[in-house]
């Protein structure tokens, strides 16, 4: 049975947190578990990317961004964000701006734009479509990720698997997605290091 958006968000908001140092012996564990909390190295802050020219203050409080393009593939990206020391962060703010089905950015009102504050494991989700492609970039999501009273990260996320990627001067394979196709649109995982 084909797996859906759905259950894998399921899966990663039941996947108890572990501890760093048993995380990747329980992951060799059980491959069949995909979703559990991978750590990387200390000092391993997540790259930092232009907000380019779309971004808009005062999106919404919103992660079921679907609705603002019924046309597009769904998507659901979701991921923890964690502390060098691979510790999860609740309370962060992350926000998402992405083009629309067609390519194109809301500079008009809030399409397509959200922001959410990670849950008190520090996991954050958005319910979205795929963007498609604009001219001159590979297909990404654009995010700020901020810890209560720090820094504000702005980056951006990729997708693998695209032809444009290697040619795209910001794209870089550290802020890829680690994508799934479910039986109902594709899942991506990321987990952002501040
Ligand atoms: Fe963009």
């Amino acid at each position: 049975m084909p797996s859906s958006r759905r259950s894998l968000l399921i899966a990663f908001l039941t996947v108890p947190l572990i501890h760093a140092a048993r995380a990747k012996a329980f992951a060799q564990a059980g491959p069949e578990l995909p979703l559990t909390l991978e750590c990387r190295d200390a000092d391993d802050l997540t790259l930092e990317r232009e907000a380019g020219p779309f971004f808009k203050p005062n999106s919404p409080h919103n992660r079921e961004l679907h609705a603002d393009a019924l046309d597009g593939e769904r998507i659901t990206v979701a991921g923890f964000v964690l502390d060098r020391r691979c510790r999860p962060l609740a309370g962060c703010l992350v926000e998402i701006w992405h083009a629309d089905e067609n390519g194109e950015y809301d500079s008009v009102g809030l399409r397509l734009r959200g922001h959410q504050f990670t849950d008190v494991q520090g996991r954050w989700w958005f319910n979205t479509i795929v963007p498609a492609l604009y001219p001159g970039r590979t297909r990404h999501f654009h995010f700020k990720v901020q810890r209560p009273g720090g820094r504000v990260l702005t980056t951006q996320l990729y997708f693998p698997g695209e032809a444009g990627n290697v040619g795209d001067r910001l794209f870089h394979e550290t802020l890829l997605l680690d994508m799934k196709e479910t039986g109902d649109g594709r899942f991506g995982r990321f987990d952002f290091v501040v």
